[in-house]
């Protein structure tokens, strides 16, 4: 019997690299979360993450320090969303510096706890390869 495959790909699918990275999943097995709690804007617990999967057991500190790495991915994120909103609101206020600098700090605060969730779970993506456990 063939398997029952898609024409259009669907990088949303369990075992692909977004899936973990959109819903903040173990890397490895997809199925345990990255982060204790799971609204990002309860700030006490924003960077709370078990020491390892409660699924398969994946270590999510990796060495000490393994995080700093995101802090990378989020400088990047951060600058493609400065970008966006300096050239949105340029369209309609020109070089006005005082809508640009409201409308950017708003958005980024706002955005601030998905772009720090989500750059650590693109960072452990880069090392950590999907290779769910054997049931
Ligand atoms: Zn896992």
């Amino acid at each position: 019997m063939t398997k029952n495959r898609s024409i259009f790909f669907n990088p949303f699918k369990k075992g692909r690299k977004l899936y973990s990275i959109l819903k903040l999943k173990c890397p490895r097995c997809h199925e345990g979360d990255l982060f204790l709690n799971k609204n990002p804007y309860k700030l006490k617990d924003l960077d709370k993450m078990p020491k390892s999967c409660p699924v398969c057991g994946e270590d999510f500190y990796r060495e000490t320090g393994f995080y700093y790495g995101a802090m990378m991915i989020s400088h990047a994120t951060t600058t493609v969303i400065a970008v966006i909103v300096h050239v949105t609101v340029f369209y309609f206020y020109g070089w006005a510096i005082a809508p640009n600098l409201l409308s950017l700090l708003t958005l980024l605060i706002i955005s601030f706890p998905l772009v720090f969730r989500s750059s650590r779970a693109i960072w452990i993506n880069f090392f950590v390869k999907y290779n769910p456990p054997v049931k």
